[in-house]
Formats: C-alpha cells, sequence, structure tokens
C-alpha cells in the first residue's frame, strides 16, 4: 500500500491568515468587483468571475491535497469535466473508461459527439487493450478509477505510460478516491479532476468541481476557459469546499473502516450474491489497488441472490440509515439503484454489456456507527 498522506496538509493546505484581519479561516469574499485606485492599478483582483480570494485559497489548498503545482475550481464537476472536453478539436478521438459517471457518458455522447469528436469506451483493466484504440486522432485517455458503480481499478500508472509514449493526455476522475487514497498525479496522470460535490465537500451541501495539474501551458489553457466561459463557482461553495478538506482525512479513515466492515458483512449474508469492493483479496484487481490506493474507500456495490429488479427496490426502499439519493461521499450513508438513477443515461444493453446488473445496488458508506448500518442493512435485506 501507498504511505498515508500527512494529515497535517489537509489542515493547513494553501490556508493563510486573511491579510487584512489576520482571520484564520479564509473569509466568503462576497464580492463581484473590486475598486482600482487607478485605471489597471489594483491588488490581482479585477472581476470575481476571474479571480477571488475564497477560491484562490480553495485552490491553492486542492493543488497541495492532489501533489499538484495548479488547480481550477468549477461550479461543479460536470463543469470542471467541461473545461477538459474544451481542450479537444472536431476530429480528435478519445479512449474512456466504459464503467463511468453517467453524467461523463451523458457529455461526451450528447454534447461533445455532436462536434465532431469521437470517444470510446473501453474496459481498461487490462491497460494494454487502450494501445488497440490509439490512431492519429487519438488525444486524450480518461479513467475512473476505481469505476463507478462496479468498483474495478484501473491501473494509473500503466494507463499514464501509455499515454505518454503516444503524446496523449490522461485524465484521471478521481472523484470515488479521493486524494486520500491516491494521488494520480504522482502515478503519471496529467489531469486530475474531482466532483469535489463528494469526498472533498463531504457534507452534502455543496456541488463544486476542481481540475488539478502540473503542466503551465495546459493550466492557462483551462484557466482561460474558467473565465471565459463562466462556470465559477461562487465564494460560498468555495468556502464550504474548504472547510470540507479540513476534515477529509479524518472522514476518510472512517468511511474506509466502516466500508470494510460492511463489505465483509455482505459478502456472509446468505441472501447476497456478488459484493463489489477493491478491498477483497480476491477482487481482480486488488493487486493493482494496493500498488496505487492507501486503503479501500467506502463505496460497495452488491447483488442479490434473488436476482430481480423487484427485491432489489424493496430492499431500497426498507433502508432507515442509507438514504435512497444520488450522489456519495458525504458523513450520511446513501444507497443508490445505479440502472434507474445516476446511470439511467446509459442504455440498457450497455450497461449489460458492462456488467451492471438490473439489481445492482450501489452504497456509499458514511460515517455514522458501524453497528448502526448494519443493523439497517440486515432489517432491509431480512
Ligand atoms: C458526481 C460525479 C461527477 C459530476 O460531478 P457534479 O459535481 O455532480 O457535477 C463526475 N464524476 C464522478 C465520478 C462523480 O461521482
Amino acid at each position: 500500500m501507498k504511505k498515508w498522506n500527512n494529515g497535517t496538509s489537509f489542515i493547513h493546505a494553501g490556508a493563510e491568515p486573511d491579510p487584512s484581519t489576520g482571520a484564520i479561516m479564509t473569509p466568503i469574499y462576497q464580492t463581484s468587483t473590486y475598486v482600482q485606485t487607478a485605471p489597471g492599478e489594483h491588488k490581482g483582483y479585477e472581476y470575481a468571475r476571474t479571480q477571488n480570494p475564497t477560491r484562490t485559497a480553495l485552490q491553492n489548498a486542492l493543488a497541495v491535497i492532489e501533489n499538484g503545482k495548479y488547480a481550477l475550481s468549477f461550479a461543479s464537476g460536470m463543469a470542471a469535466t467541461d473545461a477538459v472536453a474544451r481542450l479537444l478539436q472536431p476530429g480528435d478521438e478519445v479512449i474512456v473508461t466504459n464503467d463511468l459517471y453517467g453524467g461523463t457518458y451523458r457529455i461526451f455522447t450528447k454534447v461533445y459527439a455532436g462536434y465532431g469528436i469521437r470517444f470510446h469506451f473501453i474496459n481498461m483493466q487490462n491497460a494494454d487493450d487502450i494501445k488497440k484504440y490509439i490512431n492519429d486522432k487519438t488525444r486524450m485517455i480518461w479513467v475512473e478509477t476505481p469505476t463507478n458503480p462496479l468498483l474495478n481499478i484501473v491501473d494509473i500508472a500503466a494507463v499514464a505510460a501509455i499515454g505518454k509514449a503516444h503524446k496523449l493526455l490522461t485524465v484521471v476522475d478521481n472523484t470515488f478516491a479521493s486524494p486520500y487514497l491516491q494521488n494520480p498525479l504522482d502515478d503519471g496522470a496529467d489531469i486530475v479532476l474531482h466532483s469535489a460535490t463528494k469526498y472533498l465537500g463531504g457534507h452534502s451541501d455543496v456541488v463544486h468541481g476542481a481540475v488539478i495539474l502540473n503542466d503551465a501551458a495546459l493550466e492557462e489553457k483551462l484557466r482561460f476557459y474558467q473565465n471565459s466561459c463562466g462556470a465559477v463557482p461562487g465564494p460560498h461553495d468555495c468556502w464550504l469546499v474548504l472547510r470540507g478538506i479540513k476534515t477529509l482525512h479524518v472522514r476518510m479513515q472512517r468511511h474506509c473502516e466502516n466500508g470494510e466492515v460492511i463489505a465483509n458483512y455482505l459478502r456472509n449474508h446468505p441472501k447476497v450474491a456478488r459484493v463489489y469492493w477493491p478491498g477483497f483479496t480476491d477482487h481482480p484487481n486488488h493487486e493493482i489497488a494496493k500498488k496505487q490506493m492507501r486503503a479501500f474507500g467506502g463505496m460497495i456495490s452488491f447483488t442479490l441472490k434473488d436476482d430481480n429488479l423487484g427485491k432489489a427496490i424493496e430492499v431500497l426502499s426498507k433502508t432507515q440509515l442509507f438514504a435512497l439519493a444520488e450522489s456519495l461521499g458525504g458523513v450520511e450513508s446513501l444507497i443508490g439503484h445505479p440502472a434507474s438513477m445516476t446511470h439511467a443515461s446509459i442504455p440498457r444493453e450497455e450497461r449489460m454489456a458492462n456488467g451492471l446488473a438490473d439489481s445492482l445496488i450501489r452504497l456509499s458508506v458514511g460515517i455514522e456507527d458501524a453497528n448502526d448500518l448494519i443493523a439497517d442493512l440486515q432489517q432491509a435485506i431480512g
């Protein structure tokens, strides 16, 4: 396993006492513009779509916790995805993890495909399979790991090495793992993307996105899109994410502990057919998970032996602590049904081909007392 990140950095990353008052927590700079002393004479802040001190503090923190040089904040994870996709030109091709966030599938197939960009959705568990899809039009490899909702693991270092050899950009959506569990830039990725709505914010109270990277020229392009296209977050949202990051390491520790307990509980449950969790030693990609992650997280999917939609829906409607909701990564536990919720925008045939069964249930294990979570699942599964 990788060494644990230094927890201190999550608290102090990018934080400076506020220069005007010494406030220890960066204030919410709720302003749209900044007064200039003479035309063009200002303190680096002109207009709040372009810069905001609360956003700057958050971006500095995001760069530190992903071991990157630069970070850019966006109004949502999808706005961050949109900014990265703008690096593409008509005619370009992208190779994408097939088992991925439904909204990412949707923006690629329903928005960017219409601009003449071609996407190949493939299983990346064997990184070498990517090579079959590389041609002179390929520009980017888009990775999600652990994958959503089947919790497969893609070998980031192996994929990034293929990307480098063919001069392709490797982008990793690190939402599921969070910077606490893995840092894709260290493994050779060019761009790391987050829906900070999930673990980074951590309290189910904000929608936010981020991009972190090391390359100055790429950063300049993405910063240009951030400002020109304008999908920027408000200062209050930036402040919520900044506050969330301060407890990321403590929350993640508990998410991982609870995840392990619940994964093992489900695995021994007589009515459960299969449990998807990368911490199991017989998980097909367990060795890769051990190599690139620090622990295995609190995201778990499972199917029932009585494999029908009705039974799955019965379980979903019976849980009381696990709230039936889209999203993940908050302190409270959530339960979801990918086929009808997060992944409804992926055609059924494609879902089935990727192993995403109708009866698959996904858990985002929160940081409640594990015994209470187990009791809730027990009464729901029966
Ligand atoms: C939620 C999510 C997104 C989209 O983020 P929003 O903040 O909802 O726009 C992208 N990727 C993954 C893996 C997600 O879970």
